[in-house]
């Protein structure tokens, strides 16, 4: 596996985290209009907590393997082509290493 895999597989990972606890709070408060509101308001405190959590690990826990530079709240997409907008990350902008290098290597 490349760094690039990687990195790209920990930030889509922690970005589903984040939005699908985001969506499922969101849905569990609407939830209180037709239940007691009890249980569905306590639900959506735990999954935005949780939604929250994804965040913190989307921006602060995507990590180069080589040097724990905050990669991940520098570049948004590791992908190897360009995407809209976004440009192919190269290298690490804190060690320099590439990101097509194997992990273990
Ligand atoms: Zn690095």
């Amino acid at each position: 596996m490349t760094i690039r895999e990687l990195l790209a597989r920990k930030k889509n990972r922690y970005f589903l985290a984040m939005v699908g606890t985001a969506v499922l709070a969101i849905l569990s408060a609407q939830a209180t209009y037709f239940f007691l509101p009890g249980w569905p308001i306590a639900l959506a405190l735990v999954l935005a907590v949780a939604a929250i959590s994804g965040w913190f690990a989307y921006r602060f826990l995507v990590r180069c393997p080589r040097c724990k530079g905050n990669i991940g709240a520098k570049y948004t997409y590791f992908g190897k082509r360009g995407f809209l907008l976004f440009r192919p990350v190269a290298h690490c902008p804190f060690c320099g290493v590439s990101l097509d290098e194997s992990v273990g290597a």
